[in-house]
């Protein structure tokens, strides 16, 4: 046998993903039985949205699937018109779209950073930005604690002293101050009104990863720019179009020639091919239906608002969210597991999220209700919720 496989073994085993066997809807298929889904992040319902699936189908028709490396004949009309949708929806010069949302914080930090510029980072930052900022090698490295301005403060001076040195290009050190616009795990928002004075002090780019902010988030679901108002003083915006927009992919908006930077140089732009058409087509049209009505955000909030009430009349902790995802506090981890498990047994799929997505003693089950959801879905979840949470005496 092969060295590498002895190595194998001693790795621990994960549990293989659950194998979901219908659309991603609000009732879906797991193992033949039928569960409510409480656990993806398809916000707005458009994972098996009629007008998305549609466009979908059509753009097949008249255009096929794939088309290949953007750089030499893949980029397609349907790509350039989903960037400018997108910027337009972000109320932003320009975009520029990748695969995966992975993909955009690789590129976003990758191109612009080398490895002797500062990068300032918020401790909880999605893994996505923690992996961009190990590839672009970064020595310099500020984390602060999360969504502490006073930490960051702390360290202003040490920060300022770094940026005085200068590259061995001669040039001076850039510093990008990178954040989770809504962060995943416990739905709390960055403090961005006070990142951005933060980053004027210091002259330093403001980046924002707003995965979960994009269709939940501001005017139109513009996002958490909007949500605090800072148009203009963000330079960088990541966003991912699985999330809200249920499809596949990332991007990135900001000013033209920042975006041209990216089309010029990012590594996962060049390197790795372009959308398919299917995906581009239905991300075109949940663009349109956003810009049409903001109907299903209400619907979202309105979803939000009566679980989260709910949860607390019933005397749940759900800790300090200001987003659609909705922790139910449970701190022991063989509880928050238990809890998931009997969830499941009474058909409601919500995830238990352990260590290490989370601190040791700070589990908990993780709730996400969409804009598909009912009423009675979310009546249903509650009863099980609260029949669960007597028996295990934590309410
Ligand atoms: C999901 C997520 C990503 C990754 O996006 P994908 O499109 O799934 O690759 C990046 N950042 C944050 C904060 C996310 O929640």
């Amino acid at each position: 046998m092969k060295s590498i496989y002895a190595v194998l073994k001693k790795i621990p085993e994960k549990a293989t993903p659950r194998v979901i066997q219908s659309s991603q809807a609000p009732i879906f298929t797991i193992g033949n039985r039928k569960m409510l889904n409480l656990c993806s992040s398809h916000y707005l319902g458009f994972a098996s949205d009629e007008r998305l699936k549609k466009a979908a189908v059509e753009a097949i028709k008249t255009y096929g699937l794939g088309t290949g490396y953007r750089t030499i004949a893949g980029t397609h009309t349907l790509h350039v018109e989903l960037e400018s949708k997108l910027a337009a929806f972000k109320g932003t010069e320009s975009a520029v779209i990748f695969p995966a949302g992975y993909l955009a914080n690789m590129a976003a930090i990758q191109t612009i950073m080398t490895k002797e510029d500062v990068i300032i980072s918020d401790e909880l930052n999605h893994a996505s930005i923690i992996d961009a900022i190990r590839l672009a090698g970064i020595q310099n490295k500020h984390i602060y604690k999360h969504a502490d301005i006073d930490d960051l403060r702390r360290q202003k001076d040490e920060i300022q002293r770094s940026l005085t040195v200068l590259r061995s290009d001669g040039e001076k050190r850039r510093a990008l101050i990178v954040t989770d616009g809504v962060f995943s795990m416990d739905g709390d928002l960055a403090p961005l009104p006070e990142l951005a004075e933060f980053a004027e002090e210091i002259d330093a780019i403001l980046m924002v990863d707003d995965a979960h902010g994009e269709g939940v988030l501001g005017k139109g679901g513009q996002g958490i720019v909007d949500h605090f108002n800072l148009h203009g003083r963000v330079d960088i915006e990541v966003g991912t179009l699985s999330k809200a927009f249920s499809v596949i992919g990332g991007f990135i908006t900001g000013k033209k020639e920042l975006i041209h930077v990216y089309k010029g140089y990012a590594r996962q732009f060049m390197f790795t091919s372009a959308m398919t058409i299917p995906d581009t087509a239905a991300l075109i049209e949940a663009v349109n239906i956003l810009q049409e009505s903001d109907e299903p955000i209400q619907k979202l909030w309105d979803n939000t608002r009566y679980l989260k009430d709910s949860l607390k009349q019933a005397g749940f902790d759900i800790g300090h969210s200001e987003s659609p995802i909705t922790p139910i506090m449970l701190g022991d981890e063989a509880i928050a597991q238990k809890f998931a498990e009997m969830l499941f047994e009474a058909g409601v799929y919500a995830s238990a999220i352990v260590f290490p997505m989370v601190g040791k003693g700070s589990a908990r089950i993780r709730l996400i209700p969409s804009a598909a959801h009912s009423r009675n879905h979310l009546d249903l979840a509650l009863k099980e919720i609260i029949r669960i949470g007597k028996l295990l005496k934590i309410i």
